[in-house]
């Protein structure tokens, strides 16, 4: 028999936006649980210095702000478990979870499940993620300062990384897979006549080099038109090719847009067909595709907390 317990919040997620939740809902006493899911700690898990959130003059490491944030939830009584949803059911009430053999039933729900960097997912990429190879030029581009660096990708994100770059790299070379670009006219445009920045079309990455050394030496490329290999001497590869909102599993019962964000109307709520789901919040990078920042996750994750507790307040809880 599965167990079955009824809460007032389960969180989804536990990156900045689901700890910021967890914290406000926790100091309202409604004991919220926090399913930790697939990348437990988020993006941030996997950043290293991170000096561009409040209050941490000298920069923070990013698994050590997220060990933080877990440790002042549970301090105020949030139950973190490591644990991802199976299947949710969101037209019954109260909402129904299923993790694993157990059923949790919830009245309300926050998702902030987050989005993964999209990755080239070559074993090298992998291997030296944090040690030269970057999602996050905003993030990691101090690290890339007088060096000679590498952006993958043909679109806005792309342009964006290659030209906020050039503060600090001494050469950008921006890397597209195809002949054409999905970047709007003007960045590309902006890119092209920067006199930092380099283009290589039709070119693919075949491997990163450094993995014994664990610190980027070059990148294997590939032209794709005459299939000739050359090394490309940069010693940071940033990824620019977008990222994939986690809302798999809500897709035909909420609202996502083209790309599989969750829609949100005043900031947290989320709809289906355009009105609004009683009871069920989105907040930080899995509605969030224009800023994606540590800070506004977690601003996001605080009006989601906010919003639940008012909900259950309207609903006699
Ligand atoms: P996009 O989906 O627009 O572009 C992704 C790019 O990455 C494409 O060039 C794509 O190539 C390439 N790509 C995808 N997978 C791979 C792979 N495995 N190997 C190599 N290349 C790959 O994503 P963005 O993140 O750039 O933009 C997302 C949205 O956000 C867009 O709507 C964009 O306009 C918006 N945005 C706006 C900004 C602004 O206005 N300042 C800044 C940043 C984003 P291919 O074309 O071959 O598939």
């Amino acid at each position: 028999m599965p167990d079955i317990t009824t809460r007032d919040t389960v969180i989804l997620g536990s990156g900045c936006s689901g700890l910021t939740a967890a914290i406000y809902t926790a100091r309202a006493n409604l004991n919220p649980l926090v399913l930790e899911g697939h990348e437990p700690g988020g993006q941030l898990s996997i950043t290293t210095l991170v000096e561009n959130f409040p209050g941490w003059p000298e920069g923070i490491q990013g698994p050590e702000l997220i060990e933080n944030m877990k440790q002042q939830a549970t301090r105020f009584g949030a139950e973190l478990r490591m644990s991802h949803l199976d299947g949710v059911d969101l037209s019954k009430h109260p909402i129904e979870l299923r993790v694993g053999k157990d059923i949790i039933h919830t009245r309300t729900l926050i998702i902030a499940s987050g989005a993964s960097a999209r990755w080239l997912n070559l074993p090298s990429e992998q291997a030296l993620i944090g040690h030269g190879v970057s999602s996050c030029a905003t993030c990691d581009g101090f690290f890339s300062s007088g060096k000679e660096i590498a952006v993958i990708g043909g679109g806005d994100s792309a342009m964006e990384e290659a030209l906020f770059l050039t503060r600090f790299a001494s050469k950008v070379t921006l890397i597209n897979r195809t002949e054409t670009f999905r970047a709007s006219k003007i960045m590309l445009d902006r890119a092209m006549a920067h006199p930092q920045i380099k283009f290589l079309s039709n070119t693919t990455v075949e491997e990163v080099l450094g993995v014994e050394e664990k610190d980027v030496k070059g990148l294997r490329i590939k032209n794709r038109a005459s299939g000739e290999e050359s090394i490309l001497p940069v010693s940071f590869m940033f990824l620019g090719i977008g990222h994939i909102p986690n809302a798999r599993a809500f897709k035909g019962m909420l609202d996502l847009d083209e790309d599989g964000y969750i829609l949100t109307q005043n900031n947290v709520y989320t709809t289906l067909n355009g009105k609004i789901l009683p009871g069920v919040f989105a907040c930080g990078d899995i509605q969030d595709r224009r800023y994606r920042q540590a800070i506004t996750a977690a601003g996001s994750g605080c009006m989601a907390a906010l919003e639940a507790e008012k909900y259950l307040e309207e609903h006699g809880h």
